[in-house]
């Protein structure tokens, strides 16, 4: 099941896409004469009775071409901040601590947590923005991302995964020359229309196998980066149990867990993010997050 939202006339709308083409979700339910919502943090909150209701009404809904499809990213409202996890997989932290010629690798002892504000998101198939009046050392991190279910807060991580709703898949594109020059992280990581995010949310149900899932990242064609989301240094519940200590978590909330190595401060000589590259992340049984580098400064 991947659940999308695309754009359309009348603002960004929820949808399923399926091998034949685009479901509407509240047009579908609405011909059957049920009620659906028609975006997805609605259709999150309603938690597994609105995936049982999707699945009863998929097999006779009207399948739209998708040829066209603009996607908006999967949570098109996001009011506030996604959550990101940094430093959590050993081979990423070895190959920052040698780029920057650390002869001792440092392991976080909790999961270090950043924010990316939701001006920095875009969709699949939308254009990263290389900011070339700020930063010339723009790089890449394809990320496993949970889509929050039922919010919380205080949560175990023992019941952390009944708090999961989905899975999408995330690039926290990154200008390495802020994030040194700013001694943190957050203004590096959150330039406006970097951080694409997408394609679809897959609702954790399909996907079994997630904590031990390929995931792969290129750069026109040439892949860099190639692990399993099981090299994680904090799982899944780690992070929800420690990022919601006295921290309310709601419903649609992203958290960007992490990105393995093979990026692109990490080669010799480093490799840059250009004009016309395009970008693909991939993570297996969620699909692929497609995206070109484009050259402009976005309107402010
Ligand atoms: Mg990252």
């Amino acid at each position: 099941m991947r659940l999308v939202t695309f754009r359309s006339e009348d603002g960004p709308r929820l949808g399923v896409l399926t091998e034949g083409g685009l479901v509407d979700v509240a047009d579908c339910a609405r011909t059957a004469g049920v009620e659906l919502p028609p975006d997805m943090r609605s259709f999150i909150a309603l938690g597994d009775r609105g995936l049982d209701e999707l699945e009863v009404l998929l097999p006779g809904a009207k399948v739209q071409p998708a040829d066209d499809l603009r996607l908006a990213p999967p949570v098109a409202d996001l009011t506030k901040n996604a959550f990101a996890v940094g430093r959590n997989y050993l081979d990423h932290i070895r190959e920052g601590s040698r780029a920057r010629g650390e002869a001792e690798v440092k392991l976080p002892e909790y999961a270090v947590f950043f924010t990316k504000p939701p001006s920095s998101l875009i969709a699949h198939g939308e254009e990263i923005q290389l900011h070339p009046t700020v930063t010339s050392n723009l790089d890449y991190e394809v990320e496993l991302v949970v889509v929050i279910g039922r919010g919380g807060r205080d949560i175990s991580a023992e019941s952390a995964l009944d708090h999961v709703y989905g899975y999408t898949i995330g690039n926290d594109v990154s200008a390495r020359d802020l994030q040194r020059a700013h001694g943190q992280w957050f203004k590096g990581k959150s330039l406006d229309r970097t951080c694409p995010i997408g394609p679809c949310i897959v609702p954790a149900r399909y996907l079994p196998d997630i904590r031990d899932a390929r995931i792969t990242l290129r750069v026109n064609g040439d892949t860099r980066q190639d692990a399993r989301t099981s090299q994680m240094i904090y799982d899944i519940p780690t992070i929800i149990h420690q990022l919601s200590q006295g921290l309310t978590l709601d419903t649609g909330d992203l958290i960007l867990t992490g990105t393995p190595s093979g990026v692109g401060h990490g080669m010799t000589p480093p490799h840059w993010l250009a004009e016309g590259d395009t970008v693909e992340a991939e993570i297996e049984g969620i699909g692929v997050l497609r995206n070109r580098v484009a050259a402009g400064v976005p309107d402010a």
